[in-house]
C-alpha cells in the first residue's frame, strides 16, 4: 500500500491503469463509485476486520464506521443482558 495513501484506497490505480477507472466512470481524485449513494468515492476495505472491500464516499464510509463500532459496543451489552436474564430466571 502506498505510504502517502492514508485512506488505504485504490487511488494508485490512476498511475497503474487509469483506463480501468475511466471505464467505470470514476472521476479523477476518486477510485470508485459509492455503493450506497452512487457518488464518487474510494474503493477500500470495509471498517473493522472484515475481508470485504467496497467503494464508498467519505460520508457513507464514516456512517459505516460508526455503525460498525456501535455494533461492537452493543454486543457485550446484549451478552451481559442475556447472562443477567439467565441468572434471574433460572
Ligand atoms: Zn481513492
Ligand atoms: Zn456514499
Amino acid at each position: 500500500m502506498d505510504a502517502e495513501n492514508e485512506r488505504g484506497c485504490y487511488c494508485s490505480l490512476w498511475q497503474k491503469s487509469p483506463e480501468t477507472l475511466e471505464k467505470q466512470g470514476v472521476p479523477r481524485g476518486y477510485c470508485g463509485i459509492c455503493e450506497i449513494c452512487r457518488k464518487p468515492g474510494h474503493l477500500r476495505q470495509a471498517p473493522g476486520a472484515t475481508a470485504y472491500t467496497g467503494a464508498w464516499c467519505d460520508r457513507c464510509y464514516r456512517a459505516l464506521t460508526i455503525k460498525h463500532y456501535m455494533l461492537w459496543l452493543a454486543l457485550p451489552l446484549i451478552l451481559a443482558a442475556a447472562w443477567l436474564f439467565e441468572r434471574l430466571y433460572s
